[in-house]
């Protein structure tokens, strides 16, 4: 699914999507968050406070994504979500949902009020001419169901690194996986959710191919899925044809194809593990570089490409 991002002409943005300034419950004042990204080598930072829209003038080397954190109701009792909203113009006093949800801490700025709905949060974004992405479903403890008829939602953070260091609720790749096995297109991104930046800075990114070096252009490749998400490896090139897939990366341990339950391959470095397909190069280490793996699943719901490094740390794309 989605618009392929290594056949597309167009420019590589290592893309920041989720960060907190002392405008909501960051630590860092907005300037100083520009600082740390920009010299993290990031093209692209997308400052979301909370019920917020944190503006900053685009730098020579950082480019500014409009965006904000939203939240709305979900049909369980007092329980909210977040919404990442990219490219939006201003932030609703009134969104509609249950106001016992809303709170305001003074001190930390921290604002919150509630769509009643997904659905309502990402059709408030289509109408910005933004796009919105679900936040860390695994964090805030949700499954796949509200995603499963929610409309206007382009995808999900399947990793989010502060979930990760926080409490190990980092990952919500299964949320990803129970809402494409019931056929709901979603793509995954990744994000640093940066609230103490000295921890969370360049922990994990997106890497977008965009037609140009632009905001606008960064929101239209977030809408046709056109991307990467990573917490270490960089994939260079990812191909399927048919039921084989193709994978240039940085050095992996172990390349995976998932898909709907009970199916996938694997290609492993070493002398452990499955080898559904060919290693075509590695690294001194034994590391793999490049690789073919082959499916024998026919006609899978979706597949989607893990790329773990010798860290444990991961990339993924499911534009194939
Ligand atoms: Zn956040």
């Amino acid at each position: 699914m989605g618009s392929d991002p290594f056949d597309f002409e167009g420019v590589w943005l290592k893309c920041a999507l989720h960060t907190h300034s002392t405008e909501s419950d960051g630590d860092l004042a907005p300037s100083a968050l520009v600082a740390a990204y920009a010299d993290a080598g990031f093209d692209v930072l997308a400052i979301t406070d909370h019920w917020r829209l944190t503006r900053w003038r685009s730098t020579s080397t950082l480019v500014e994504l409009p965006a904000a954190e939203l939240s709305c109701d979900i049909e369980r009792p007092g329980m909210t979500c977040d919404v990442l909203v990219y490219g939006l113009s201003s932030v609703p006093d009134d969104p509609g949902g249950d106001e016992r949800n809303w709170m305001v801490t003074e001190e930390e700025h921290w604002e919150q009020r509630t769509f009643p709905d997904l659905t309502t949060a990402g059709r408030f974004a289509e109408e910005e001419g933004a796009v919105a992405y679900l936040a860390h479903p695994y964090w805030t403890g949700m499954d796949a169901e509200p995603l499963l008829d929610a409309e206007f939602v382009a995808g999900l953070e399947v990793f989010n690194a502060s979930g990760e260091l926080e409490c190990g609720r980092g990952d919500s790749s299964m949320v990803w996986d129970a809402a494409l096995g019931a056929g709901r297109p979603l793509y995954g991104i990744a994000t640093d959710d940066t609230h103490v930046a000295h921890l969370d800075v360049g922990r994990a990114w997106t890497s977008v191919k965009a037609e140009e070096r632009s905001p606008d252009a960064v929101v239209d490749a977030l809408r046709a899925g056109r991307f990467y998400a990573s917490s270490g490896p960089v994939l260079d090139a990812v191909h399927r044809d048919g039921s084989a897939v193709e994978v240039h990366c940085s050095p992996c341990r172990a390349l995976v194809l998932q898909m709907e339950r009970e199916r996938g391959c694997s290609v492993v470095a070493g002398d452990r593990g499955r080898r559904d397909g060919r290693v075509l190069e590695t690294d001194d280490d034994g590391l793999i570089t490049r690789a073919v793996l082959e499916s024998t699943w026919e006609d899978p719901r979706y597949v989607r490409l893990k790329a773990v490094d010798a860290a444990g740390w991961a990339a993924w794309t499911n534009t194939l």
